[in-house]
């Protein structure tokens, strides 16, 4: 086993990849080459169904020293495969990026720079960013939204490509968080973060695997988790509704005072208690979005399964998830805490025994 320490580490999640794993090979290492900085690469197989992780292991065998993969044992997103990717890393500083290279390893250099001059995270923003349309527009929209929201200042926080300190990445491994957007995390645990523009391309093999649906999914994940902009918007317009219905019923009041009962005007009230019907339903939902997080949060299951953690320098065992290791350390101590006191009170007794003997004997 080797002690030495890689100043980088990359780490790559990787799902359903192997079109593109061979280019991705053959550019990603001579672009790391080339830095003339020792590193590592962490490749997280994100439960792909087919051939990357057999791609993976026989780029291992080439460069046992450098490769290192993670395989979960199903899909568990891109996010946790970098989540999991982080808890293994051993170099100074981090870079992140996708395997579908829309993202060019050979701009690593660019953000290590950026590191070099004192910066803790360095996020990559796409200059010219070839997406599809309704991506591009999803994803301005997010933007603008985000800081307003949530005060999380990034230019391009869908962009993979990032740097960060050893530091920070320590902080977000320390989180636990179920978190799906781990620049916008680690950029609020950084001092001196900054961007710096990076080319992208199109995808060039395989398909995104990202549809509206998770899209829209993601969205919503990360302005619940970080700011609570939804729920505030709910009652603000909770009490806008309920003044409303105020005017609305003093009117109603007095209509009926002065010119009577009325059956006119009965679809109007439909329509009103639809509309809050509605707005009910919404609160209720945005509502149930919260107590969704704080019970996957309270449940503290394993955020993902390692099956295997395959790195040449130490053949580690996948560690077993935390809580059950937790859960067995206290099985122990409990166990081997009753067997003391057991032992304690049959002690206790046998000594009681032996003083009253005594005493019985003195008295006699
Ligand atoms: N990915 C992953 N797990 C998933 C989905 C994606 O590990 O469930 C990886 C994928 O292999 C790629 C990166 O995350 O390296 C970005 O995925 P993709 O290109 O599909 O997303 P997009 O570029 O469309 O945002
Ligand atoms: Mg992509």
């Amino acid at each position: 086993m080797s002690d030495h320490k890689p100043y980088l580490s990359v780490v790559i999640p990787i799902y359903n990849e192997e079109e593109v794993l061979p280019t991705l090979f053959k550019r990603l290492f001579p672009a790391l080459d080339k830095t003339g900085k020792s590193y590592e690469v962490i490749f997280t197989n994100d439960g792909s169904k087919d051939k990357s992780i057999e791609l993976l292991k026989e780029m291992q065998d080439e460069r046992p020293a450098e490769v290192k993969i993670i395989d979960f044992n199903r899909n568990f997103g891109q996010h946790m495969a970098i989540m999991a990717g982080f808890e293994h890393v051993s170099g100074d500083v981090i870079v992140t990026m996708d395997a579908d290279l829309q993202n060019y390893p050979e701009d690593i250099p660019l953000l290590l720079e950026k590191i070099e001059a004192g910066h803790d995270v360095v996020g990559g923003y796409r200059m010219d960013r070839q997406d599809k349309k309704w991506r591009l527009f999803v994803s301005k929209l997010h933007n603008s939204l985000r800081l307003k929201l949530t005060g999380v200042d990034m230019v391009d926080e869908g962009c993979m490509l990032r740097a960060y300190t050893r530091e920070v990445i320590d902080r977000v491994v320390a989180t636990g968080e179920n978190s799906t957007f781990l620049p916008a995390l680690a950029h609020s645990f950084s001092s001196n973060p900054t961007d710096v523009g990076v080319r992208h391309a199109a995808r060039e093999e395989g398909t995104s695997s990202y549809n509206l649906y998770k899209l829209i999914r993601y969205n919503f994940d990360f302005f619940a988790n970080f700011s609570k902009a939804p729920l505030e918007f709910f009652t603000m317009s909770g009490f806008i509704v309920a003044f409303i219905s105020i005017l609305l019923f003093v009117y109603l009041i007095v209509k009926r005072v002065i010119f009577g009962p009325d059956a006119d005007g009965v679809f109007t009230l439909f329509a009103v208690a639809y509309f809050l019907i509605g707005m009910l339903l919404m609160g209720l939902g945005i509502v149930g979005e919260y107590i969704g997080r704080i019970y996957e949060e309270v449940r503290k299951r394993p955020r993902f399964i390692v099956r295997e953690y395959l790195d040449t320098d130490q053949q580690k065992k996948p560690k077993p998830a935390k809580y059950i290791k937790d859960l067995e350390d206290s099985l122990d101590t409990e166990e081997a805490a009753d067997k003391t006191a057991q032992k304690t009170t049959i002690k206790d007794k046998d000594s009681k025994e032996k003083e009253e003997n005594t005493k019985k004997k003195d008295k006699e």
